[in-house]
């Protein structure tokens, strides 16, 4: 039942417990501004060491490194979309950044993921439009996998956390047997 596997919560990602968190990346894989300067920062400068021998990745895809300081034993990097007005496959885009991931923690067997709002800062994605992208294509994915056990969205405000509980009893009116997030 996804009741017992998914939740909604208000905190700093950097503090997270989870055995992943997802960093709101840019392409470059090489730091930026919000969450993601936020979580190089906890990590420390061996974050940076390790994604630079990544490569980068494209928008919606992802890539795992370690943790180093952070609580969380890995980083699972995603680049979102930037949003350009909604016609330019962004919520494909966004979509895919939430499933990359969860299909990426569960070839590694991790068993928790707590997530960031990809997109909704600098990139601008609206949440109200971002919300019921990210926790459709969660929830479709936790639906037929049994790995990761538990996967969190981490809001950093409430206000934030607010729309994307609205989001997710939307999503459960329309699909009763999901039952409600705890
Ligand atoms: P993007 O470039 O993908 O839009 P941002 O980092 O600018 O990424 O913003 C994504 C979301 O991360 C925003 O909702 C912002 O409030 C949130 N955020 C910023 N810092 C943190 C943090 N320490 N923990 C959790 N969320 C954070």
């Amino acid at each position: 039942m996804l009741e017992n596997r998914f939740s909604i919560v208000v905190g700093d990602i950097t503090q997270s417990r989870a055995e992943a968190i997802v960093n709101a990346a840019n392409t470059t894989l090489l730091g930026g501004s919000g969450v993601d300067g936020a979580i190089h920062a906890a990590a420390g400068p061996e974050l940076l060491a390790e994604c630079r021998t990544l490569g980068g990745c494209g928008t919606g895809q992802a890539k795992l490194t370690k943790g180093y300081r952070l609580p969380a034993r890995y980083v699972l990097h995603t680049p979102g979309p930037i949003w350009r007005g909604g016609g330019h496959g962004e919520a494909a885009l966004l979509a895919s950044c939430y499933r990359s991931c969860l299909t990426l923690a569960a070839e590694h067997g991790i068993r928790s993921v707590d997530f960031s709002s990809i997109s909704t800062g600098v990139y601008g994605y609206p949440v109200s439009l971002a919300a019921p992208v990210a926790l459709g294509s969660i929830r479709d994915f936790l639906e037929t996998h049994p790995l990761p056990e538990r996967v969190r969205m981490v809001c950093h405000r409430e206000e934030i956390a607010a729309v994307y509980r609205q989001a997710w009893e939307r999503l459960a009116r329309e699909h009763p047997a999901d039952g409600a997030y705890c």
